[in-house]
């Protein structure tokens, strides 16, 4: 199966009331152990790739493995750009291969941020790729993306309807309170934005800084609107936590795969949790 845009799955997630996980791709392994886990549980997912993913990586490789897994799995994959900064760079992704692109105006003013986005949703549109689009401000720290607690704010709901509408956009990130990275404490997300939005609108709201949030928070969240969970750093923690246990072992090891091949057991157990928590299994 050819990749696909997320439009193969959101909507049906929105009437189902489950939400598809997006699984950011930093490696060979990750790729590998998100498509094993989604094809154990039969279930669609959303390959995101930062903007640093995308340079570390590498255009060609970056859709080749994407395509791989489409290819090996049959599952419905989307390849995502997450959080695209300028217009340019999602062009370049689709052009490259990419069937989906997020465009983050959140840092610029709500009128210009409208304005920006709806000239990506009319040029993606054209070629069949879906757009997400951002409002609020999402705090934390991911890849070249760093908010402190200070400049994050939340999505004004009125204005996250009126987005939708002016923009056409497939699915809309808000910020609700939760924070890229891993918690310390129990993320406060309120439903209530997510509510007020996911019922105006026809396409799924979605959760950024999925990792180490409480399992009944995101069910909490589902349940509101949500149809689109992010998840990487709970993948890249599992990743490494379990290359060092490795190496600390023993001291002689040499060979990458001996390494590697637990860790991506390791992201393979936390992929398939996630799918199973958001329902998505069977729904290939
Ligand atoms: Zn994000």
């Amino acid at each position: 199966m050819p990749l696909v845009s997320m439009n193969e799955f959101l909507p049906k997630a929105k009437a189902n009331k489950f939400a598809v996980g997006q699984f950011n791709m930093n490696n060979l392994e990750f790729a590998q152990a998100i498509v094993e886990a989604a094809m154990e549980e039969k279930s669609p997912f959303i390959f995101g790739v930062s903007e640093g993913a995308l340079k570390y990586m590498g255009m060609e490789f970056t859709v080749a493995l994407a395509e791989a897994a489409a290819k090996q799995s049959g599952l419905p994959i989307a390849l995502h750009l997450d959080h695209g900064s300028s217009f340019e760079v999602a062009m370049k992704c689709i052009r490259g291969g990419f069937s989906s692109v997020m465009f983050d105006g959140s840092h610029y003013s709500f009128e210009e941020n409208i304005r920006l986005t709806k000239e990506v949703v009319k040029a993606a549109r054209a070629m069949g790729v879906s757009v997400e689009g951002e409002l609020g401000t999402i705090g934390g720290v991911e890849d070249d993306i760093s908010v402190d607690e200070a400049n994050a704010s939340l999505a004004n709901p009125d204005e996250a309807i009126r987005f939708y509408e002016e923009t056409g956009v497939d699915c809309v990130a808000i910020a609700v309170g939760t924070a890229h990275g891993m918690y310390k404490g129990e993320p406060n997300i309120r439903y209530d934005i997510i509510e007020k939005v996911a019922k105006a609108i026809p396409v799924p709201v979605v959760l950024h800084g999925g990792s180490g949030v409480p399992d009944e928070s995101i069910r909490k969240a589902i349940a509101a609107g949500v149809g689109k969970i992010n998840v990487n750093t709970e993948n890249q923690v599992a990743c490494t936590d379990t290359i060092r246990q490795v190496l600390n072992k023993d001291a002689n090891v040499y060979d990458p795969r001996k390494y590697l091949g637990p860790a991506k057991k390791a992201m393979v157990e936390v992929v398939r949790s996630k799918i199973r928590l958001f329902g998505s299994s069977d729904q290939a």
